[in-house]
């Protein structure tokens, strides 16, 4: 059986301020913010508009296939990417797993000829072989985030998350119209 960390909002709102108060402690304003795409996107939205940071730009890449089950290469979708040049580059991702996906993306953004670039995200797991920059909080089980819970469900289930009911009902009548 899968163990899962379901954080609240409050406690991802906790991460994205700590992060960021770490951030300027560090004297570290960047120029543009990098999302991995899908599960990046709100940690990426929410550091934005903390920091005032109005360039955004995105990488579509994903490395796993579900809970706990891994694609053996990185599957690249696209770049959305333009206009590092001598900037200072945020990405952020909403966790690191095993680093394989902040590495790789690490070396994407290298080509664009940035003058730094540092990493975030809000949970790391204690094996990472590459921690983020910056990050929140240590965390050793399958995380389930707001933004991901549906994805989550629809792979498996038995994830015991609020209003999964529903949700099944509307899967239900989605697979029975198609
Ligand atoms: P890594 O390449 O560091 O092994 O994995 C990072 C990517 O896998 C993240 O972009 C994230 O989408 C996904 N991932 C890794 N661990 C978790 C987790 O505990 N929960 C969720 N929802 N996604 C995860
Ligand atoms: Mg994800
Ligand atoms: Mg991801």
């Amino acid at each position: 059986m899968v163990e899962y960390y379901i954080p609240k909002w409050e406690e991802i709102e906790e991460g994205i301020l700590t992060i960021s108060e770490r951030m300027l402690s560090d004297d570290f304003v960047p120029d543009v913010i990098v999302a991995i795409l899908t599960g990046g996107v709100i940690p990426a939205k929410l550091m934005s508009d903390v920091l005032g940071i109005k360039s955004m730009r995105y990488i579509d890449v994903k490395f796993y296939k579900g809970v706990n089950s891994r694609e053996n290469k990185p599957i690249v979708r696209a770049v959305y990417v333009d206009n590092l040049e001598n900037k200072k580059v945020l990405v952020i991702d909403d966790v690191s797993d095993t680093g394989e996906t902040l590495d790789f993306v690490g070396n994407i953004i290298a080509m664009f000829n940035p003058s730094l670039v540092r990493t975030a995200t809000i949970f790391v797991k204690p094996w990472s072989r590459k921690y983020p920059d910056y990050y929140y909080k240590v965390v050793d089980k399958w995380i389930i985030f707001p933004w991901d819970k549906w994805e989550i469900v629809r792979e498996n289930t038995e994830a015991p998350v609020d209003k999964k009911e529903r949700f099944l009902e509307i899967l239900k009548k989605l697979r029975k119209n198609s």
